[in-house]
Order: structure tokens, then C-alpha cells, then sequence
């Protein structure tokens, strides 16, 4: 396929030093991108977690197409429109219970942002001097400075670190130690902090690691307990890939505050909505204009991307994704068991329709270079897999089929005895 090398282009996340290319996609259908050449790519990884369904799902392109033909994009202070009217009152109908308002963004990190500082107006309109956030170690929210402050702290955001805002972090639970979480949750919580901000069920960017709906509703009873605010980031977890349409919705969860983005449009254009209880919508009702929640984006509920994420809702109304989404765990599952007891990985792991695996390698740790040989590696044989360090995952859209799961896991396989070290 070919690889750009000279460009003007700035990528993100990567070090043009190492990785000086880019392959050049010309199309994308179903699982598969495809290069000038005609050489493709399996999409394993949803195109970094966006696509649900597939890329260019015939609706949701259909309603793209369709909405281009009446708006493009029309300011959103003041003026309103059916698209973001009636998507708002079917993701209200959709989500848990409870979440009642809908405030729009374009962006995962910014629908988190969006949240943080809802969670502060609150307070302090409410006459509380409550700002601390809580959040899990290994946790991420977002590239944006405030969310980079909330997510784990790394050789990633180390030149940052003087402008980021300190958290209280609550331990991850790991299997077993579930308890030091909720403790350490509790103390916390008698400090008077203004909200607990979790990635519910699995933690993506930190490594695919999963935790129990047990645990969470704990964590939300704790919380509620101590009123701190709980809020959701349901960006990555949203839209199917736990198994169930929302994560909250296994631990029977209804988050104060919970943020959707990356499959809320099917993957097709950035649209993202930050949701919450009436409490915290009403604490900036006032006559008082400082009390109004201070945010916008230039493109809050871009009609064409609203537009997008109604056919994508029409699309599970049908049913077929969940459908599709429990054949995919199966799938999943099946392969995942060739790897159980196999003593060049551990913690072999599933949630919903995602796997990932530890490969034991002599070099591990954030800046080694094990994630993008493996990279390199998956590349070479058409596959689009993008290692987390020694971690690799699968994550792919929901219309991938059995035989092309195959050749992740039989690459998978072949990676292992490649850089593998037992
Ligand atoms: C990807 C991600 C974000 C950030 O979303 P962007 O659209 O990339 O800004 C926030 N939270 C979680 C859990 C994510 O996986």
C-alpha cells in the first residue's frame, strides 16, 4: 500500500521519527480500508474505537447525504433544529433512567471537559466550594489539558504536567482487591470532592483493563452516599462494545453526569453529548446570568453529524446490532480460548466484544518500542492492530466476520512466537 513520507501533515500520537509514513486510504467499506493500489487493510481495531457497525453503513451515509441538502451547520445559542431536537429526546428515551439533559459537543475529551465543569457549576451554585475530582489510576479522559489532569499521568503527558490540576486517585480495582477501591472511594469521599469520573467496566486507553459491574454500582452507592457526583465516560464504552448498549447499564448504574461520543454517529463524523440529572441542569436555572453554564463549541449539534447519529439510533432500533454484538462476543470468546493457559501472555481477557491479551516481552514499560514492532508486524500482514505497549487487543466493528477474525488471531498467534519471551 502506498505510505506517505513527505508531508506537511502533523499525526497525532505519533513520533514522525519512528514512524515517518502513513498509509494512504482511498476507501473504506464494512471491516476493510483499502489503498489506491487496491491493497486493504482488516480494520481490527474500529478505526481507534469510532466505527460500530461498520464504516459507511448505507443509512447512516443515506442520512449524511440527505441532511447536506437542507443544513450544514447553523449556530446553536438561540436557534435550534429537528436533528438535534429529536435526537436529544431519543438519546433521553435510550440512556439510563434519569439522565434527562443533553448538552452537545464534537469530541470525546471535550464531552468529558463538558461534564468536569458541569460538576463544578453545580457546586458552586449551589453555594458549595466543592472542586476535587476523583478519578482511577490508569485512567483516560481525553488529550485536553483539564481531561489529561483526570487520566493516568505518564511519559505522555510529562512536558504538560506544571499545567495540570491534581486529582485524588482511587486505585484501580483489580480482581481480588476490589475492596481497596471502595475504601480508599469512601475516604476520599469524606473529603468533599465535587464528582468520582470513571471509564465504566473497562479501562481503554490504560491497557484494556476490566473490572466488575459489582464494583462500579458500589463505587456509584458510595458516591451517593457521600453526594458526590458520579460521572460516566462512556466514550469508548458506548454504543455496543461491552455487550450491552451502555456500560452503566450492566451494573444497573445511573450515572449524575455521562459522557457518549465515539460511537454515538456509528464512527461516520465527530458528535458528542454530554447527558445529566435534572439537579444539575436546574442548579444553573437562576435569573442570575453567571450562573448559566459557560461552554461552546463552534460546532455544538452540527446538524449533518445529528443527523448521522439519528440513523445510527434507527440502526439499533432495528435490533440486528445487538444481535450482531452477541455473536461477535461469542466469536470473540471462541478465539480468545486458544490463547487460555498459553504461557506467552497473560491476563487473557474479554468485555463484551472486545479481547485483549499481555504479551510477556523482556522490554515493557510506555516507551518501549514493543507496541509498534508488533504494529509493524500486524501491518505487514493487512491487519490494522495498534498494540497498547505489550497489550494487544481486538476491537473490531460489528460486521466483522468469523473468518476474518481469523487472520487477527492467527496473526496474533505468529506475533507471539515472533516477541514473545515466556
Ligand atoms: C477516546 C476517549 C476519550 C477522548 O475522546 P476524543 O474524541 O479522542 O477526544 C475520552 N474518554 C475515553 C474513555 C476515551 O476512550
Amino acid at each position: 500500500m502506498s505510505l506517505v513520507t513527505q508531508s506537511p501533515v502533523w499525526r497525532p500520537f505519533t513520533q514522525h521519527a519512528l514512524q515517518p509514513g502513513a498509509f494512504k486510504i482511498a476507501r473504506a467499506e464494512g471491516a476493510w480500508l483499502e489503498g489506491e493500489d487496491g491493497a486493504r487493510f482488516l480494520d481490527a481495531i474500529s478505526s481507534w474505537w469510532v466505527i460500530t457497525h461498520g464504516h459507511r453503513h448505507p443509512m447512516i451515509t443515506q442520512a449524511i447525504r440527505e441532511e447536506t441538502e437542507k443544513l450544514d451547520q447553523i449556530i446553536f445559542a438561540g436557534f435550534t433544529h429537528e436533528p438535534a431536537e429529536a435526537l436529544a429526546r431519543r438519546l433521553v428515551a435510550l440512556t439510563p433512567e434519569g439522565l434527562d439533559y443533553v448538552f452537545y459537543s464534537d469530541s470525546g475529551s471535550v464531552c468529558v471537559e463538558v461534564a468536569i465543569k458541569m460538576a463544578l457549576g453545580f457546586w458552586r451554585n449551589r453555594g458549595e466550594a466543592r472542586a476535587r475530582i476523583l478519578a482511577l489510576e490508569h485512567g483516560y479522559h481525553g488529550d485536553t489539558v483539564g481531561t489529561m489532569s483526570a487520566g493516568a499521568r505518564s511519559p505522555f503527558n510529562a512536558p504538560y504536567e506544571p499545567l495540570l490540576y491534581d486529582v485524588t486517585r482511587i486505585p484501580f480495582p483489580a480482581a481480588g482487591r476490589e475492596q481497596e477501591t471502595l475504601d480508599a472511594l469512601e475516604r476520599a469521599c469524606r473529603e468533599k470532592p465535587a464528582a468520582l469520573l470513571v471509564e465504566p467496566l473497562i479501562l481503554g486507553a490504560g491497557g484494556m483493563l476490566i473490572y466488575g459491574g459489582r464494583t462500579l454500582a458500589e463505587m456509584k452507592r458510595i458516591c451517593e452516599a457521600h453526594g458526590v457526583l458520579f460521572i460516566a465516560d462512556e466514550v469508548m464504552t458506548g454504543f455496543g462494545r461491552t455487550g450491552t448498549l451502555f456500560a452503566c447499564e450492566q451494573a444497573g448504574v445511573v450515572p449524575d453526569i455521562a459522557c457518549y461520543a465515539k460511537g454515538l454517529t456509528g464512527g461516520a463524523l465527530p458528535l458528542a453529548v454530554t447527558m445529566c440529572r435534572r439537579e444539575i441542569f436546574e442548579a444553573h436555572l437562576s435569573p442570575e446570568r453567571a450562573r448559566a453554564f459557560f461552554h461552546s463549541s463552534s460546532y455544538t449539534a452540527n446538524p449533518i453529524a445529528c443527523a448521522a447519529a439519528l440513523a445510527n439510533l434507527d440502526i439499533w432500533a432495528t435490533g440486528e446490532p445487538q444481535a450482531r454484538v452477541e455473536k461477535l462476543c461469542d466469536m470473540q470468546e471462541m478465539r480468545l480460548a486458544h490463547f487460555a493457559g498459553d504461557k506467552r501472555f497473560s491476563n487473557v481477557r474479554r468485555l463484551g466484544v472486545i479481547t485483549a491479551l499481555d504479551l510477556t516481552v523482556a522490554d515493557k514499560g510506555y516507551l518501549s518500542t514493543i507496541g509498534l514492532d508488533l504494529m509493524r508486524f500486524f501491518n505487514a500482514r493487512g491487519l490494522l492492530l495498534r498494540p497498547l505497549g505489550e497489550t494487544i487487543y481486538v476491537f473490531p466493528p460489528y460486521c466483522v466476520e468469523e473468518a476474518e477474525l481469523d487472520l487477527v488471531y492467527e496473526a496474533i498467534d505468529e506475533a507471539a512466537a515472533r516477541f514473545g519471551k515466556p
